[in-house]
């Protein structure tokens, strides 16, 4: 059986990009039956840039195991866990530091833009600076084969991948490599944030969250960027690089047009409107957010129901918690014995 492991950082709720990056995903990959799914909040990787913020990260840990559950992640089917309390995952990543270099992790095109976007400069914390390590821990302990992830994540992969070609290596061959399954529809794969910004991210603040009110998506979707020479109505527009049209590529079907635009059949039809003018921003808005509220609305409210119950939650948490420690240990002891420390 194949296995999967995914998690996301708890330093802020769930979001679109989270859901058809890869929540999604995973909820079909549960209902199928076919996968041994893990499902990680990595509060720990979200303090390697939080230092001085423990209790957001600590706070957000029960968000986004709720927006997990609003989702459709069942917890009978996926163990769901929390980073920082299997400490066996901090040992892998001590003896996986060993082998990469300081100038294999300078050249991770995600940990550089990262750095750049959080304004470091000189002053980059050493846990962040080496976090695809600790990634290559956790996906490793579990000897997941598969990694459902947006394309940010594609550089992390590829390092743990080295880093288990070189412990079987230098070892034994004990470790499984993984392979990322990116979502079908690429747009999805990085979904752009309102402003436009190449990714809608926590850390941006340019995000629709799973959790948002009627009234903050309403709101939202007619504040975002569109095509900036498409002035009038009757100016021919582009639809490429237009957030508003990615996001329709993302989310729209066709049955959306028989519910809220018939005018069109597809958003074929809709998009070559738009291109030889005549179609405003704001009809293009107003279709989107009846897709978005319909989409989320479900997940909104069965998030209120679950947030009634927050100690339920954690008992969630502590059970899945549980069974992981179990597995990350049992694959430490490998890892011990093809190193041959396993003195006593
Ligand atoms: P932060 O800004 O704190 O890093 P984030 O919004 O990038 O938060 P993560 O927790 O780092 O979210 O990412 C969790 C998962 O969601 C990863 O697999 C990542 O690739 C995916 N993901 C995050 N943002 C997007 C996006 N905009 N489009 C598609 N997938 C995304
Ligand atoms: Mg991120």
């Amino acid at each position: 059986m194949d296995i999967v492991l995914t998690g996301d950082r708890p330093t802020g709720k769930l979001h679109l990009g989270h859901y058809v990056g890869s929540l999604k995903r995973r909820v079909e990959m549960q209902n199928s039956g076919k996968y041994n799914m893990h499902v990680m909040i990595a509060d720990a990787q979200a303090l390697t840039d939080n230092a001085d913020n423990v209790e957001k990260v600590k706070n957000n840990i029960s968000e986004v195991a709720l927006d997990y559950l609003a989702c459709g992640i069942d917890p009978q089917k996926v163990t769901i866990f929390i980073q920082s309390q299997l400490p066996q995952l901090f040992e892998l990543t001590a003896y996986y530091m060993n082998l990469v270099t300081v100038s294999r992790l300078q050249r991770n095109p995600t940990v550089k833009n990262e750095i750049q976007m959080r304004g470091f400069k000189q002053s980059i914390p050493t846990g962040f600076f080496t976090y695809p390590i600790s990634q290559a821990a956790d996906i490793t302990a579990f000897k997941a084969n598969l990694v459902p992830v947006g394309e940010d994540q594609l550089p992390m992969i590829e390092q743990t991948r080295e880093i288990v070609r070189s412990f079987n290596q230098t070892y034994k061959p004990v470790l499984v490599e993984p392979q990322a399954v990116l979502p079908e529809n690429s747009v999805c794969s990085r979904l752009p944030g309102l402003d436009g910004a190449a990714k809608m991210s926590k850390s941006l603040g340019n995000c629709i969250f799973l959790a948002d009110s009627a009234n903050d998506i309403k709101k939202k979707v007619q504040s975002m960027f569109t095509d900036q020479t498409h002035l009038r109505v009757e100016d021919p527009g582009h639809t490429e690089n237009n957030p508003v049209f990615i996001y329709l590529d993302a989310f729209c079907r066709d049955e959306h047009f028989a519910a809220f635009l018939p005018t069109y059949n597809n958003l074929e039809e809709m998009k070559e409107h738009y291109r030889r003018g005549g179609l405003g921003d704001g009809t293009v808005k107003k279709f989107l957010n009846e897709i978005l509220q319909n989409e989320l609305k479900p997940i909104r409210e069965k998030r209120e129901y679950l947030a009634r119950d927050l100690g339920e939650i954690f008992n969630i948490l502590r059970k899945g918690t549980e069974v992981a420690r179990l597995k990350a240990s049992q694959t430490l002891q490998e890892v011990k014995e093809a190193m041959g420390i396993n003195y006593f």
